[in-house]
C-alpha cells in the first residue's frame, strides 16, 4: 500500500522530535503573540515562549479545555485577524456554547495533505470512486475527507447523509469503490442492501473509511462481513482539526498512525493530569504544531487511548494511538458505578442476531438508578422460537449485569426502531 508522504511518515524518531521541537517553539510564540488567553496563561505560570527548550518542557504549560474554547466563542482564540481566516467550522454539541475552529489558507493546505495521508493508509488511491456520506455542514468530517480524496486524485461523490435508497443507487450506478461515513450509517446501508435483495457482487465496494463516532472491533467485523469491505478507523478532534489527525493502515489495523509532524500527543491521567508512559491508557492531550488560525496548547480531548511508539510493519514510524471508543464525556455514573457505551456494546455483540444498534436509558425511580438497554435484533430472531428469544434476553441481562455490576433491564426491539433517520445516535440517554 503506498505511503502518501514517505519522507515524513517513515522519518526516524530522532529527526521527527527535532522537527516537533522547532514547530512547538513557533506555536508557543504564535499563541503568546496572537491570543491574549494564552499570554495570560503563560504569565500566570511565569513563563515566556523561550522557556520551551525541549519537548518535555511542554509539560510546563497549562492545559486548554473545551470550556476555554467555549469562553473564547466565537473568535477570541484565533491567533490571526479574521481576514486571514478562509474557513470556519463549528462543533455544535447540543448543550452549551459551541466551539469554533478557523483555518487559514495554510491550515487548509495542511489539512488536505493530512486527510490524503489517512485515506492512503486506509487503502485509497486515485483509481477509487469515493462516496462521502457524512453531512456537509459545520462539522468537519465531510469537508476534510472530501478535500483529502481530491488531493489523492480519486473521484469524489459528495452524496452526504440522507436517503439510504439514493446511496445504494449511486453506489451501483457510479461504481463506488470506497464508502466514507459513520459506522452506524454503513450498517444501515448494509441492512438496506439485504432488505432489497441487492447482491454484494453487484457492487464494486472495497473500502470503508469510517469514523465520526466511537465503534468497537466487533462492530468492525460485522461491517466488513456484511458489506464485504475492508474498513479502517480514523480520528479527528473537531475543535482542533477535522479528519487527518490519525488513521489506521489497512495492512495491519493495529492502531491509528498520528500525523505527529502536525500534532504533539501526550497521554495523561484524566484525574490528576499527570503524564502517563507509552502503553498506558489515559486521556489524549493534543498540541497543534502548525495551526495558524487556532493554535491549541495541551488540549484535553476527553478521549481515552494509549500510545505505541514502535514502528509499524507497514513502514510508518509515526506513533500509533489505540482506537478510541471511550470518551470521558460518555462515561456516566449510575447506581454508583461508572459505565461507558463500549462496555455495553462489547456484551451485546457476543450474541447472534443481536445489535449493533442499541441505546442505554438511565432513569431514577425514588432513590434508585434504573438502567434499561434497548437493542435491535434481527427479524428472524423476533419471528422465530419464542423460547429462544426469551433465552437470549435473559442471557444478555445476566452478562450485562456481570460486566457492569448493577441491575439492568434488557428490551429486544425490532430493526430500525432505534437507528431511525439519525446518522449519529446517542448511545446513552440520561433521563434522570
Ligand atoms: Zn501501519
Amino acid at each position: 500500500m503506498p505511503i502518501w508522504n514517505p519522507r515524513i511518515e517513515t522519518m526516524p524518531r530522532v529527526d521527527l522530535e527535532q522537527l516537533q521541537l522547532e514547530r512547538l517553539q513557533v506555536t508557543a510564540n504564535r499563541a503568546w503573540e496572537g491570543v491574549p488567553f494564552y499570554r495570560r496563561r503563560f504569565e500566570e505560570q511565569g513563563l515566556m515562549p523561550e522557556h520551551i527548550r525541549s519537548l518535555p518542557d511542554l509539560r510546563l504549560l497549562p492545559f486548554t479545555t473545551k470550556e476555554d474554547l467555549r469562553q473564547g466563542y466565537p473568535y477570541d482564540m484565533f491567533a490571526v485577524p479574521l481576514r486571514e481566516v478562509v474557513r470556519i467550522h463549528g462543533s455544535p454539541d447540543g448543550a452549551g456554547t459551541p466551539t469554533v475552529a478557523g483555518y487559514t489558507k495554510n491550515d487548509l493546505r495542511h489539512w488536505r495533505e493530512l486527510a490524503a495521508r489517512v485515506l492512503s493508509a486506509g487503502g485509497m488511491t486515485k483509481d477509487d470512486v469515493i462516496q462521502i456520506s457524512f453531512t456537509y455542514g459545520l462539522l468537519t468530517d465531510a469537508f476534510g475527507l472530501h478535500q483529502g480524496a481530491e488531493e489523492i486524485g480519486a473521484s469524489v461523490i459528495p452524496v452526504a447523509a440522507g436517503a439510504v435508497e439514493q446511496q445504494i443507487s449511486i453506489m451501483q450506478d457510479f461504481r463506488t469503490t470506497a464508502l466514507v461515513g459513520t459506522p452506524t450509517y454503513a450498517l444501515r446501508i448494509a441492512a438496506a442492501l439485504t432488505e432489497r435483495g441487492v447482491a454484494r457482487t453487484s457492487l464494486h465496494l472495497r473500502w470503508g473509511m469510517l469514523g465520526g463516532e466511537p465503534w468497537s472491533e466487533g462492530l468492525r467485523q460485522r461491517i466488513e462481513s456484511q458489506l464485504g469491505i475492508s474498513a479502517t478507523d480514523n480520528y479527528r478532534v473537531s475543535e482542533v482539526m477535522g479528519p487527518g489527525v490519525s488513521g489506521e493502515c489497512n495492512e495491519h489495523k493495529a492502531g491509528l498512525h498520528i500525523n505527529e509532524d502536525h500534532f504533539l500527543c501526550e497521554i495523561v491521567d484524566p484525574e490528576s493530569g499527570e503524564a502517563l508512559p507509552p502503553g498506558q491508557t489515559g486521556e489524549l492531550v493534543i498540541t497543534t504544531l502548525t495551526k495558524e488560525a487556532l493554535p491549541v496548547i495541551r488540549y484535553r480531548t476527553r478521549d481515552f487511548t494509549s500510545l505505541n511508539l514502535e514502528p509499524c510493519a507497514c513502514g510508518r514510524t509515526l506513533a500509533r494511538m489505540a482506537r478510541v471508543f471511550r470518551r470521558t464525556d460518555d462515561i456516566i455514573i449510575a447506581g454508583g458505578v461508572k459505565l461507558s457505551p463500549a462496555q455495553v456494546e462489547a456484551v451485546l455483540l457476543t450474541a447472534e442476531g443481536v445489535g449493533p444498534h442499541y441505546q442505554v436509558f438511565v432513569d431514577r425511580v425514588g432513590a434508585t438508578d434504573r438502567l434499561e438497554v434497548q437493542v435491535e435484533v434481527s427479524s428472524s430472531l423476533l419471528t422465530g422460537d419464542m423460547r429462544h428469544l426469551v433465552q437470549t434476553q435473559n442471557q444478555l441481562r445476566q452478562k450485562l449485569e456481570e460486566a457492569l455490576g448493577l441491575a439492568v433491564e434488557v428490551r429486544l426491539v425490532e430493526p430500525r426502531t432505534l437507528s431511525g433517520a439519525e446518522p449519529r445516535m446517542p448511545r446513552i440517554v440520561d433521563r434522570r
